[in-house]
């Protein structure tokens, strides 16, 4: 955030070779990054007075002169130091360190001393207090006492070595009096805003003089993440959005014919939509639309259906979507909706052989194939269109802001569609999208019931087993899945794989199942969900890898291992690949609450029996998770902001996204804001990587 500091934190005075490394060590390797190390908490010492009037209980500031101290033996022995003012003493004691304060004070030395204050009697006593020495009146450099102090938080290692909170606190003031922090910000606008200057903002966060100060500051610095995230993301947009896009009809005769074989009526809700984007692609103005439906809305045919409007108006359409297995299915439900039209679709992931992918760059660079569906692959450079007219996204959240753009930036003037079932709160959906307009399918397609969930220990699971056997029987088909985390990757697919083996020889043996994970051989995969989907499987044990997307409208248990280790969203989506026929569907979530099933978990787990709604659940995930985590590691692709709060700063959002389109109208290029240019430069757009297995 502070690219003029990325210097060594060695610069600071104080930082010698030995703290640099235990600072490096919990991620302070720069001044900015030492700046940027927020206290865990404030004390508040700016209480000050004689010590008569000290108040007991309370953290305060004495200032007075040394009378004496010397070390009392004792079961215990304390070293006590005793201070004087005209208006009575004050002792304060120390357990240990004797050695050093012996010699550190002598009588008559005025200091300043700070913590909390006991009474017995008449007598006052501060133990292990914070003091500090006041020569010749230098009342103003005092950073421990008679202000309010900022506390940090040190590993066992960092107060081994003596770089206490109290120690960093000094690093920290001496800093902060070094540096210099140019002003980012024009005049006027920080006028508007009424802000602190930059350099005010990070040194109250720090030393602030009084604990309102706090909020202040971390306001001006979230508007400043806000605003350097929303010119980076405007920049990136900018010089395309001068660019027309591609004036496409409403609904061609393509679209009308694909529709008219479909089995079913589309809902009144995919009809507005289609609406929506159908006015929006017949305009010269490229299209920026976020298509926001719950699970098992129905918006691939959405998608479809204006893909088709794209290649009625002579253009290209293309599909892309977070995984593999998702790229293939779409792109078979396309075809089979295209196919009968005479178009071709093809499918391009990341595995293909070289002569097939060839073959499809060809196609598109020339044209001769109208659309494509498939993974990130679609955003390598080597992908070239003839005329794309319309790029769909789909289950928008799993991909990064930037990948949706560079995509763009490739093809400028397409229109785009962003399709998620994830709600988006308003707040993100202004700081990521700018100005992207939504359209919402509030509406399920007829007949559709609530799945039906509950959660279970563990030992309940050969019941679990039961009831799966007891709907195969019934002619239903059920997934059992389980956890892939992060860097535990491995194991955990061993865990399905495991499994796998167990149920087919043990509780589910007669029933015909299958595995699936990310690293199976594509082909295998791909066989793999075939079967299922034809129902020549009864039972899917899978990780993760199905959790978005996936449409076997015949499955109708979806059975969740480990379910405390997802988070809402990712349980939500998962329940979300059931109940998609006419049958009554059932989703169980094991969980043991005798391992460490903590009180989120446990709030997740009654989240989901409680609704089944996606927009309910997403305001429980919010409330649940608090402030300052709501985008964490699952949800890929959202920046993480460090000051700003996304819930609680919804008017800072606005007001950055004004500033940052007016600011741009008048200079383009930052050219006349250095300062700031180089802020926004450094801006990361990228969210957290995303490892489905
Ligand atoms: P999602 O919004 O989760 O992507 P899909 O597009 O996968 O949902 O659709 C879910 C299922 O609903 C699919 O099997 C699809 O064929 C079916 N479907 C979509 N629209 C309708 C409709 N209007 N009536 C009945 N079924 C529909
Ligand atoms: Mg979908």
């Amino acid at each position: 955030m502070f690219p003029e500091l990325d210097v060594p934190v060695s610069a600071v005075r104080g930082v010698g070779a030995k703290r640099e490394e235990l600072l490096c060590e919990v991620g302070i390797s720069t001044v900015a990054d030492l700046l940027l190390f927020l206290p865990y908490r404030y004390v508040d010492r700016t209480r000050q007075s004689a010590i008569a009037a000290l108040p007991a209980g309370a953290e305060v500031t004495a200032v007075a002169s040394v009378r004496g101290g010397n070390v009392v033996p004792g079961r215990r022995p304390r070293f006590v130091l005793v201070l004087e003012d005209e208006s009575g003493t004050l002792e304060c004691v120390w357990f240990s360190g004797h050695r050093y304060l012996r010699r550190a004070f002598s009588s008559g030395d005025l200091l300043a001393v700070g913590g909390r204050l006991t009474r017995f009697g008449r007598k006052r006593q501060m133990v292990h207090p914070d003091v500090e020495v006041i020569s010749d009146g230098e009342e103003g450099t005092r950073v421990h006492t008679g202000r309010v102090i900022p506390v940090y938080s040190t590993t066992a290692r960092m107060k081994a070595e003596r770089l206490t909170s109290r120690a960093l606190r000094r690093v920290i003031y001496h800093a902060l009096e070094e540096v210099r922090l140019p002003e980012p910000l024009p005049d006027p606008m920080r006028d508007r805003f009424g802000a602190l200057s930059l350099g005010e903002a990070v040194r109250k966060l720090h030393f602030p003089d009084e604990m309102a100060d706090v909020d202040a500051a971390r306001r001006r610095l979230a508007f400043d993440e806000l605003l350097y995230f929303q010119l980076r993301l405007r920049s990136l947009q900018a010089f395309q959005s001068e660019k027309s896009g591609p004036v496409l009809p409403a609904a061609g005769p393509l679209t009308e014919k694909m529709l008219g074989t479909l089995s079913f009526e589309p809902t009144g809700a995919q009809r507005r939509a289609l609406t929506e984007i159908g006015e929006d692609m017949a305009r010269a103005r490229p299209m920026r639309r976020l298509l926001q439906g719950d699970v098992g809305s129905g918006k691939t045919l959405v998608a479809t259906a204006a893909m088709l409007s794209a290649v009625d108006g002579g253009a290209q359409a293309a599909l892309m979507a977070p995984t593999e297995i998702l790229a293939e299915q779409h792109a078979r439900t396309i075809r089979a909706l295209a196919a009968p039209l005479g178009l071709v679709v093809a499918l391009l992931t990341g595995r293909q052989p070289q002569r097939e992918r060839r073959e499809i760059l060809q196609g598109l660079a020339w044209g001769r194939v109208q659309m494509v569906v498939g993974t990130h692959a679609l955003l390598h450079e080597g992908v070239v269109f003839d005329r794309l007219g319309l790029a769909v996204v789909d289950e928008q959240h799993r991909f990064g802001v930037l990948q949706r753009a560079a995509l763009l930036e490739k093809e400028g003037g397409a229109h785009l569609l962003v399709m998620t079932a994830t709600p988006i709160p308003r707040s993100l959906a202004l700081t990521l999208y700018g100005d992207l307009e939504a359209t919402v399918l509030d509406e399920l397609p007829p007949g559709r019931q609530p799945v039906k969930t509950g959660w279970r220990a563990a030992a309940n699971r050969p019941n679990a087993y039961r009831f799966l056997q007891e709907q195969v029987s019934a002619g239903g088909q059920a997934y059992i899945v389980f956890p892939v985390i992060d860097d535990s990757g491995a194991r955990d697919i061993r865990a399905a794989a495991t499994a796998y083996e167990e149920l087919r020889n043990g509780a589910l043996s007669g029933l015909r199942l299958g595995l699936l994970h990310g690293r199976l051989p594509p082909a295998e995969k791909e066989a793999v969900m075939a079967a299922f989907r034809k129902g020549s499987l009864d039972v899917l044990v899978s990780t993760t890898v199905i959790e978005v997307g996936v449409d076997v409208p015949g499955a109708t248990v979806m059975m969740v291992e480990h379910a405390e280790r997802f988070g809402l969203a990712q349980l939500h989506q998962l329940r979300g690949r059931v109940g998609r026929g006419a049958d009554v569907s059932y989703c169980i979530l094991i969980a043991d609450p005798d391992g460490d099933l903590s009180p989120d978990a446990r709030a997740r787990l009654d989240a989901m029996t409680a609704t089944g709604d996606g927009f309910e659940i997403a305001e429980m995930d919010l409330k649940i998770r608090g402030p300052g985590q709501i985008f964490g590691t699952r949800q890929a692709g959202y920046p993480e902001f460090r000051f700003a709060d996304l819930t609680r700063d919804v008017d800072l959002v606005r007001s950055a996204r004004e500033e940052a389109a007016e600011l741009l109208e008048k200079d383009p290029n930052l050219e006349r804001h250095n300062a700031l240019r180089r802020r926004v430069e450094s801006v990361n757009l990228d969210g957290p990587p995303d490892r489905a297995g």
